[in-house]
């Protein structure tokens, strides 16, 4: 239930004072503010958290982290003390959907043939900033779910200082096979003409021409669904076609943008490898010999590990903590397999599933699962950012953009202290001070 309170409350207050301070130029390159953190220790993206270290912060880039005493800090620093918490990269997830909201507060296809796309733009602002204020600093958004090009505007008012929310990297409508995705066709009269969750393309033509609208309209990344439930009785079955997938990956890359794939089963997600994606989402279905071609190809695995508890709590009445649904097994299997195989594994929750600012339940799903709370951190900062190709992200060194988080307690040591969210910063901005 969502209440004029809420969006009252003293966060969003501080959050609109720190936009307007990051208006007026704070976070300017040069600009004179500079910034001495001063955490219990600090975790740099990499190895263990250091007791004691400070970070030096202008500009809207980190200058020095390091022992404060060997720091040179100018006289008109503000210093800002964070006792009892760990500084941390501001952490990232790889699958988002702002423009969606919980399934249990509205259905997919209701959210998609019911909702005005002005309605849904609203709720995504207040989404982004709810996903800052959790310490998430980046997203990569895959996908609008209907409501054509609204990421593109949302990450520039963002991007602008308008209204306060993470980087965006976004994907805008996506792709699908004709007739593949939702709402599905043999739900409906097959005279009812509906609003559609992504693009349709059929034959290479169509399906390239997708990858240059999308790009010319502000796509980061291009998303791609590779399978859906499409097979006889709803079975998950590949829906585009190898040739397709070949060309619409070569129209992307061309361009210099990546290809995210949505693929759950074992045949999709190996004919996305072998037309040559760069991120295959969720993978639930992926044999030991797929996910061994995804190492070798240095194709990344995105678990999406939250959603189908998500989904399992709201239809098949899961209770969380609970006996695994069927549909929790196969993720957890896929998750551990690929981390046996070793292919690369980056933080991505599928939120939007599931609330906005509860993105840090994907980091606990990774622990639980089996990664060291190091590991499962790594997958939200550093890895991810190499997935990325954004080295400036989800890192705390000289040089890198002043995204920094602060969280009480040892986070690599309990990885529910990323549920104690004690400060936020963003390109140098304050966003949240405790
Ligand atoms: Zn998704």
């Amino acid at each position: 239930m969502r209440t004029w309170t809420r969006l009252l409350s003293l966060a969003t207050l501080m959050t609109l004072a720190a936009v307007a301070a990051g208006a007026r130029g704070a976070d300017v390159p040069g600009a004179p503010h500079t910034v001495l953190l001063r955490p219990e220790r600090v975790w740099t993206g990499d190895g263990a958290a250091h007791p004691g270290w400070s970070v030096l912060v202008a500009g809207g880039r980190v200058q020095a982290v390091g022992p404060a005493a060997g720091m040179a800090v100018p006289a008109d620093a503000e210093k800002i003390d964070l006792p009892g918490k760990t500084l941390i990269p501001g952490l990232i997830d790889l699958h988002s959907h702002v423009l969606l909201h919980p399934y249990n507060e509205t259905t997919w296809d209701d959210q998609v043939i019911k909702e005005a796309p002005a309605y849904r733009v609203a709720l995504a602002v207040r989404h982004a900033a709810d996903t800052l204020q959790a310490g998430f600093t980046t997203l990569r958004d895959l996908g609008t779910e209907g409501v054509d090009y609204a990421d593109v505007g949302i990450k520039r008012a963002i991007d602008e200082g308008q209204v306060p929310g993470p980087r965006l990297l976004v994907a805008t409508r996506a792709i699908v096979a004709t007739a593949s995705y939702g709402p599905a066709e043999r739900n409906y009269r097959p005279d009812m003409e509906l609003p559609y969750g992504a693009q349709q393309a059929t034959g290479v033509d169509e399906a390239v021409k997708a990858v240059r609208q999308q790009a010319a309209h502000g796509a980061d990344w291009i998303k791609i669904y590779a399978d859906y439930r499409t097979g006889i009785d709803g079975s998950t079955r590949p829906t585009f076609t190898l040739e397709e997938m070949r060309a619409m990956v070569a129209a992307a890359h061309v361009t210099g943008r990546k290809v995210a794939v949505h693929a759950s089963s074992d045949d999709a997600i190996r004919q996305a490898v072998l037309a040559g994606v760069d991120t295959i989402e969720h993978g639930y279905g992926a044999s030991e010999a797929t996910f061994t071609l995804m190492r070798e190809r240095g194709v990344a695995y995105i678990p999406t590990l939250t959603a189908p508890e998500a989904i399992g709590e709201y239809f098949q009445k899961h209770v969380r903590g609970g006996a695994p649904t069927p549909a929790m097994q196969q993720a957890a299997r896929a998750f551990q397999l690929a981390r046996r195989v070793g292919v690369t594994i980056g933080n991505g929750s599928d939120v939007g599933v599931f609330a906005h600012g509860s993105n840090a339940r994907e980091l606990a799903w990774m622990v639980r699962l089996g990664m060291t709370p190091t590991e499962a951190l790594r997958a939200a900062t550093t890895v991810a950012a190499g997935i990325l190709g954004k080295p400036e992200l989800g890192t705390i060194r000289s040089g890198a953009l002043a995204d920094v988080v602060a969280v009480d307690g040892d986070p690599t040591a309990d990885i529910a202290a990323l549920c104690h969210v004690g400060f936020v910063m963003k390109g140098g901005v304050v966003y949240r001070r405790q």
